[in-house]
């Protein structure tokens, strides 16, 4: 990942105008923690080549092999509560599905923090909210693309994929960071206006690879089936139970599965 392109392409966008650019890491998001202790501002973003120690939701972890994908993150120090701050990880979701779109890829969001091509993953999304002593909070959004993957690993083989592997193109790394960052930039302003999802779920919805879909919804405390109806103004899932009642699923612990696969 050329630094000096990727900044040129940035150009005044407020979504990475601070950027670093690392060979190797342990984890982007680690890296943006690190930034923010000592005073990056909203926006800073960290990339990385590969990272040694990727990570996923509830300690899962995140391939990352060099030179191939898009490993970042970024630091917000959001206008808005921290009991919305779920509210971020669907905006980086349609960023990254309406890039690879304009790829002509055919990509969609599983919900809550997947992009998916068909049945497997190309992109997954990790927000995570911490304190600070002054009683103000940020937001730190890690995602990783798998761009130009030649071949994915064994175990996980079964649920993810790559653009490369979809569409046998070599893709412009720098160029399409710089556009998800442009769209996120764009649609996170949406959010900072509204104050909720209002103004993005439809868009959010015309990607959501679930809609009207039966899902299972995976709880730690209970798994039960359902139809995703789309999202509220929140992010959370709304799935109607077989007895008509309709849940507002929370992400925190939460995945969802069609009923017979990943998607
Ligand atoms: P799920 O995707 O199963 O619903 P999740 O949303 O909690 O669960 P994430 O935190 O998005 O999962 O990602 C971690 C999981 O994704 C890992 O447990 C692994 O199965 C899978 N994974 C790890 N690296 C990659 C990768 N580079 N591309 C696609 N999938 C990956």
């Amino acid at each position: 990942m050329e630094k000096e392109k990727l900044t040129a392409l940035i150009g005044n966008c407020p979504i990475g105008r601070e950027l670093a650019v690392k060979d190797v890491t342990d984890s982007t998001s680690l890296d943006v923690g690190r930034a923010a202790k000592s005073g990056a501002s909203h926006g800073f973003v960290a990339v990385g080549e590969q990272q040694t120690a990727g990570r996923g939701r509830r300690g899962r972890y995140w391939v990352s092999p060099p030179g191939e994908n898009i490993y970042f993150s970024l630091l917000l120090f959001p206008e808005f509560s921290a009991d919305k701050a779920g509210m971020v990880t669907p905006v980086m979701a349609i960023a990254v599905a309406r890039a690879a779109q304009k790829l002509g890829l055919a990509a969609r969001i599983k919900w809550p923090n997947d992009v998916v091509i068909g049945s497997k993953k190309v992109c997954g999304i990790l927000t995570e909210l911490f304190f600070k002593e002054d009683g103000g909070f940020y937001l730190i959004i890690g995602t990783g693309i798998n761009v130009n993957q030649k071949a994915v690993p064994d175990d996980i083989r079964e649920k993810a994929t790559s653009f490369w592997l979809e569409n046998g193109k070599e893709t412009d790394r720098e160029r399409l960071l710089a556009d998800v960052l442009h769209i996120f930039a764009d649609f996170y302003e949406r959010l900072e206006r509204d104050g909720d999802l209002s103004g993005l779920k439809r868009e959010y919805e015309a990607l959501l690879v679930n809609i009207n879909a039966p899902v299972k919804v995976l709880d730690p405390k209970e798994e039960w089936e359902g139809i995703a109806l789309g999202i509220d103004n929140r992010g959370e899932l709304l799935v109607r139970r077989s007895d008509g009642k309709v849940e507002a699923v929370y992400a925190g612990e939460v995945s969802v599965r069609g009923m017979y696969g990943y998607v």
